[in-house]
């Protein structure tokens, strides 16, 4: 810790909270290191995530909603394994001690960790540029982690939700779904329940087609998907058009779906689940032989637009 002690006290007044019948925490934030006590017959799961000003987000940006996505993204890192979440902490870089900056940071942050019941127990606030660094621990029983590399030749491909939306939210400000960038869900219980039905999972926020690349890559295998087959935003596609809108599902990021992998006969059980927790999923494709993710458009091979455009700073 780099700032003056009352600013310092500031911060750590607005972080603290009383942890209350959680024997999982034996000691959270206030000494030295916390102490966390792990279930028996679960293996920790962790995830880190950094949020830096210029590079992910502008430096007058909502601070409620950096709180919200620098929690979100290590989330979805931890439901792309089928984790359970359950302690977080925070790395804070500030150029100053900002009370309604941190204040409204704090409210995005919790707001979601109260959501999963996932305790803050520690971090760090020192003086810098602007960023934020977080670490996500949670648990699955042993053995039980989605990984990448478990798709097997004929495993069908799904994705979750609505790709692309953030990216057009945040590059077109489209106020309908203003919400998919700033305040994104991730797919925690979901990904949850997908431990024991999917093959192979990742979660796309650096974008579907290079995400599901790593995660035929992982699996050493390929596949021929076309792209009539994406889910396609009613909101995005009446604005931008076809094109425009493959484009951003393909490789605008920033979203927190899952993309995973099933045998073909467990289909019906996924749908079944993916209707009681109400989460919208789209059949893409199927897993092959061979090593690369390959896009076609009415059987003619479509080259994936270049998004270095669409990036920050
Ligand atoms: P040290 O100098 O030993 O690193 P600090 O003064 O940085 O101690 O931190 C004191 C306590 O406050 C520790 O428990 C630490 O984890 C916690 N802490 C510091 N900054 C944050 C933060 N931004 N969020 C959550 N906990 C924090
Ligand atoms: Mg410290």
């Amino acid at each position: 810790m780099a700032t003056d002690a009352r600013e310092f006290e500031l911060i750590r007044q607005m972080f603290v909270r009383q942890v209350a019948n959680r024997p999982d925490v034996v000691i959270g934030i206030g000494d030295d290191a916390a102490i966390t006590r792990l279930p028996d017959g679960r293996e920790l799961v962790t995830a880190t995530d950094s949020l830096v000003a210029g590079t992910h987000f502008l430096p007058d940006a909502d601070p409620e909603s950096i709180g919200h996505r620098c929690l979100a993204a290590n989330l979805s890192d931890l439901a792309a394994m089928a984790a359970t979440p359950l302690w977080a902490s925070l790395a804070l870089h500030l150029p100053q001690a900002d009370e309604a900056w941190l204040q409204a940071f704090a409210r995005g942050f919790f707001r979601l960790a109260d959501q999963h019941k996932v305790v803050l127990i520690g971090g760090d606030t020192v003086l810098g540029p602007l960023a934020v660094t977080v670490t996500v621990q949670g648990v699955v029983p042993v053995g039980q982690a989605v990984q990448r590399s478990g798709a097997r030749p004929g495993d069908l491909i799904y994705v979750t939700g609505f790709p692309g939306s953030a990216a057009f939210a945040r590059i077109y400000s489209n106020a309908q779904l203003a919400e998919c960038f700033s305040f994104p869900v991730p797919r925690v219980r979901f990904g949850q329940a997908l431990s024991g039905l999917a093959s192979a999972m990742i979660d796309i926020s650096d974008g579907l087609d290079s995400d599901l690349g790593h995660l035929l890559q992982a699996s050493k295998l390929g596949a021929k998907l076309d792209i009539a087959d994406l889910p396609l935003a009613t909101e995005m596609v009446n604005e931008l058009g076809q094109s425009e809108s493959v484009a951003l599902v393909l490789n605008g990021g920033e979203d927190y779906e899952l993309c995973f992998c099933i045998p073909p006969e467990k289909a019906s059980e996924l749908e079944e689940l993916a209707g009681k927790l109400h989460v919208v999923i789209s059949c893409i494709g199927s897993v092959a032989a061979g090593t690369e993710l390959q896009w076609l458009q009415g059987g003619e091979v479509f080259s994936v637009p270049d998004s270095s455009f669409r990036h920050f700073g």
